[in-house]
This record gives C-alpha cells, sequence and structure tokens, in this order.
C-alpha cells in the first residue's frame, strides 16, 4: 500500500482473502479505506482480491475503471505523483509504478522482477536482467524493462520476493 497527497493506493491486491484483510486490520484499515487500486497485470494471483473493493476505482497499464466508467490517467494514480510506467514483457500489458520518497525512487515491479517461494534473490544487476522467468510472453521486451526500473529506481519491490536496494551501474 502507497500513500500519497492523502490516498491510499492499494498495488496488487493478491489472492489471499484472510492475508488481505488482516494485513490491513493491522494498520486499521477496513477495505472501504482504500481509494484506489492498481494492478500491474491481470495474472489471476496479482487481482483475484479485487473483489473485496467493488467500488474502488482500478488502474492498470491503459486505463481507470470506476462501477461501469472507463477514464483516462494520464499516466498518474488519482491526483498522486505517483507515475505509471509500461513494463512489458512478463505480460505484454504489465505496468509498474515509480513513487518518489525521502529514500529515494521506489518502484513497484509487479513480476518484472519476481521469485519462486524458496528461490535465492540475486541481485547483482546482470543476475536481475538475466533471470529466467517461466511465465515470460517476450524476453526481449522483458529485458528492456528491466533495465528501465533499474535505472529509474533505487528500490524494487518484486512480484514476489522481498524488497531491494538497486546496486548502481548500468
Ligand atoms: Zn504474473
Ligand atoms: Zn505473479
Amino acid at each position: 500500500m502507497i500513500e500519497d497527497n492523502g490516498k491510499k493506493i492499494l498495488v496488487d491486491p493478491g489472492s489471499n482473502k484472510k492475508q488481505l484483510v488482516k494485513a490491513l486490520e493491522k494498520k486499521n484499515l477496513k477495505p472501504d479505506d482504500i481509494d484506489a487500486i492498481f494492478i500491474t497485470h491481470w495474472h489471476p494471483d496479482h487481482i483475484l482480491n479485487i473483489r473485496l473493493f467493488p467500488e474502488v476505482i482500478i488502474f492498470d497499464i491503459d486505463e481507470a475503471f470506476h462501477g461501469d466508467e472507463i477514464k483516462q490517467h494520464h499516466g498518474r494514480i488519482l491526483d498522486t505523483n505517483i507515475e505509471i510506467i509500461s513494463t512489458p514483457g512478463h505480460d505484454i500489458n504489465h505496468a509498474s509504478l515509480l513513487v518518489d520518497t525521502d529514500k529515494g525512487a521506489i518502484a513497484i515491479a509487479g513480476d518484472v522482477f519476481w521469485w519462486e517461494d524458496k528461490e535465492k534473490q540475486e541481485t547483482d544487476l546482470q543476475d536481475l536482467i538475466a533471470h529466467k522467468d517461466e511465465y515470460v510472453e517476450n524476453m526481449t521486451e522483458l529485458c528492456v524493462s528491466r533495465k528501465k526500473l533499474l535505472k529509474l529506481a533505487d528500490y524494487i519491490i518484486p512480484g514476489h520476493g522481498k524488497m531491494f536496494s538497486v546496486k548502481k551501474g548500468l
């Protein structure tokens, strides 16, 4: 979850209802307190929990959906400075978020970067760029997207795995 300009934005709510509700409760939040949801890509493990938020506006790479209304988002989430960046490859219609914070730029990268549950996270630049993705739709585009995020971000939150800091040198 990101908080910016008084808004609470949830990214990829996932598919485990119990876990999500618990995580929100820990922050004293209910699903109704969320102002917007961003979907990096429409794989079931990233999206099934949108059913808990029928009234919330949903952003993806192309548009924003609110009930049966479709709106343009012009590359930003609501009236925040959170930037929506096209990052195809794992999925052709995949986007990431870039968030400016006191600690630096944080990319919420969805499955541009992801690891199996027990896999070791290698975070050297070359390992990150070449890391195997067994669900990839276009490896060439995925590599371009990975380089793009590694250049823009100081920290990356992967779709599966832990946040890591970006080693400079690209
Ligand atoms: Zn995926
Ligand atoms: Zn995934």
